[in-house]
């Protein structure tokens, strides 16, 4: 335990189930003394999410919130603002593109496909962000998670890459926007981690044979170190850091062969 993170309100976006890097950061913001709200996609995922989460955190908050949808964005803070007041912190670790559009050619990805992946991958931190700055009256902290397949070619990340550079470069205005009203934005590129997503990403399992060959720490990242980089993001350890793409990827991205 420590508390880096006492009795700062923060909203989890993104727990889908054990193996989500959102379940990670939240177990280390809870351990860092964090108030966590979650938010959950759909109701059909409510019954087993508070199972879960009930078993590390009593009394789980759990508020629903599609981000395709402004009305269900708009009430999700509106509760949160009816029940705490002020927000100090939001987590928003979420992405999708249809399957077919992660394992075809880039060249072949279709505009809705386009358009889906854009809206919830990336739009959706701006849908949340400009919902979420009025209630950090007292400043506060915005992460989002992201890839290199931003700025690199990986193959079949596709359309998810193009999503992710939109995502980057939106983290840079929403800091730009939000930080004279003491308010960081900021993302953590995590490696290749076995979750849902990546299953949804063809041969995910050569992306980390690679990392765990080339990386300079020859082996794929945890999820609690992904956990830990947000915690340091979250808390006033990183007062003087905003608009920054923090990579935790054992040093993968800086390997040029
Ligand atoms: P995950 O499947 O556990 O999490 C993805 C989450 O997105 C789920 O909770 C899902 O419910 C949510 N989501 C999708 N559409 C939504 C919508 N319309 N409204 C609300 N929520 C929606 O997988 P994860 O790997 O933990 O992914 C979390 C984030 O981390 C994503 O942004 C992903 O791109 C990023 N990331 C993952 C990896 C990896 O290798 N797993 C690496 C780098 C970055």
């Amino acid at each position: 335990m420590n508390a880096l993170l006492q009795d700062k309100n923060i909203l989890i976006m993104g727990v889908a189930n054990q193996r989500s890097i959102a379940w990670a950061i939240a177990k280390a913001f809870h351990q860092a003394g964090a108030n966590l709200i979650f938010s959950y996609q759909d109701e059909r995922m409510k019954s087993k999410l508070e199972k879960f989460i009930s078993s590390e955190i009593s009394e789980p908050v759990l508020l629903p919130c599609d981000v395709t949808e402004d009305d269900q964005v708009k009430e999700l803070f509106e509760k949160i603002k009816a029940e705490y007041g002020v927000l100090h912190g939001l987590v928003h670790s979420i992405a999708y593109a249809q399957k077919e559009d992660l394992a075809d050619e880039y060249v072949h990805t279709s505009r809705e496909g386009f358009q889906l992946a854009h809206d919830i991958s990336s739009y959706s931190l701006v849908a949340v962000a400009k919902r979420a700055y009025p209630l950090m009256a007292d400043g506060g902290s915005i992460i989002t998670l992201t890839y290199q397949g931003s700025v690199k070619m990986v193959p079949n990340y596709n359309v998810m890459g193009v999503a992710k550079a939109s995502l980057e470069a939106s983290v840079r205005y929403l800091a730009g926007d939000l930080g004279p009203r003491g308010i960081r934005v900021n993302a953590v590129s995590a490696g290749p981690i076995r979750t849902v997503s990546a299953k949804g990403i063809r041969d995910f399992n050569s992306i980390i044979g690679q990392v765990e060959e080339k990386a300079p720490l020859r082996r794929a990242v945890s999820v609690d170190e992904v956990a830990q980089a947000a915690l340091f993001l979250a808390s006033d350890l990183s007062s003087g850091i905003t608009g920054e793409v923090l990579y935790v990827d054992g040093g993968y991205n800086i390997v040029g062969v």
